[in-house]
């Protein structure tokens, strides 16, 4: 699954943008002379911020703190993207209703990068066939590594100029996220074994758990906006008190109320929200501190 690219390349982009300097504007940009980019979701404009730095200006189009499984986007949605020079979304159904966006707002024609689709490396998990890849591939730091390969060739070809820039700095936000990596797994470890086990309100936590060696034991929802059935909920209810899990983790922007029954049936407790598809409030304001706030709550909630 890593990419890794030959230290080469990295060089010779660091002496190109040293050549490159300041000369020339983009060669499509806002009034600044920026690279008007535009996402789906909080978490994707953080990336594409650490990889763009001063030469992009990046919109999402979900706030934060908000659901982007059930978002409906509104006139004002239609006129960014139809302002966007390029296009970042997950794809895998995370945030399908940007298709119709791009339709309303007659931008077929700007550049559309989809994070999440046909990434090499990619294995199904268990009960999923290729048409209902879970989509928060992001959650594993190694996938979000292979984001930011993606945003820095998106970048560099929709602004040739600043290509080499775009390399170097994804170069060094991908150093940041090795650290990022290393840091959750020794994180983990301390956590006794039997105790990694994980129930979310949400499914965006499989690629994490499978890295980062944690048992998902169940979520409650099978799909945001659709409420559980009473058979659901009840099989839940067994599977947590089997698996002897400690801690229910409700999700920032999601309702707790049902987590709180789930914690009230089976008597765990209800932990601090999670962070996944979207920002919050400081200090869960960038994506390396999702995965720092997320990782930090299930030491302590598990430990
Ligand atoms: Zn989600």
């Amino acid at each position: 699954m890593r990419l890794s690219r030959p230290i080469a390349v990295f060089l010779a982009a660091a002496a190109a943008i040293a050549m490159a300097g300041c000369v020339g504007a983009p060669t499509s940009g806002d009034a600044s002379g920026k690279l008007t980019v535009v996402t789906t979701t909080t978490v994707f404009a953080d990336m594409v911020s650490n990889v763009g730095g001063d030469l992009v200006s990046v919109t999402s189009i979900v706030p934060k703190n908000a659901d982007v499984h059930t978002f409906e986007p509104r006139p004002a949605d239609v006129r960014t993207v139809a302002s966007a020079k390029l296009l970042v979304m997950n794809g895998l159904g995370l945030d399908d209703w940007l298709q119709k966006t791009i339709t309303d707002a007659s931008a077929a024609g700007t550049p559309l990068l989809q994070l999440g689709v046909d990434l090499p490396g990619v294995i199904l998990l268990p009960g999923e066939t290729s048409a209902t890849e879970n989509p928060h591939l992001w959650m594993d730091v190694k996938y979000a590594e292979l984001y930011v390969d993606r945003i820095a060739q998106a970048l560099g070809s929709a602004d040739p100029a600043h290509a080499a820039a775009y390399e170097t700095q994804a170069a060094a936000y991908k150093q940041q996220l090795e650290a990022l990596d290393s840091w959750v797994r020794t994180q983990i470890a301390t956590i006794p074994e039997a105790n990694r086990k994980l129930v979310t309100f949400h499914d965006a936590f499989p690629y994490y758990a499978r890295e980062y060696g944690i048992t998902i034991v169940g979520v409650a929802v099978e799909a945001p906006g659709q409420d559980p059935s009473a058979g659901y909920t009840a099989q839940l209810i067994t599977a947590i008190k089997n698996a002897g899990v400690k801690a229910i983790f409700s999700e920032a922007q999601f309702p707790a109320k049902l987590v709180d029954e789930l914690a009230s049936e089976t008597g765990c407790k209800v932990v601090s929200n999670l962070y996944d598809d979207a920002l919050g409030d400081p200090p869960v304001t960038s994506y390396e501190e999702v995965i720092r706030w997320d990782t930090t709550q299930l030491v302590q909630a598990l430990s």
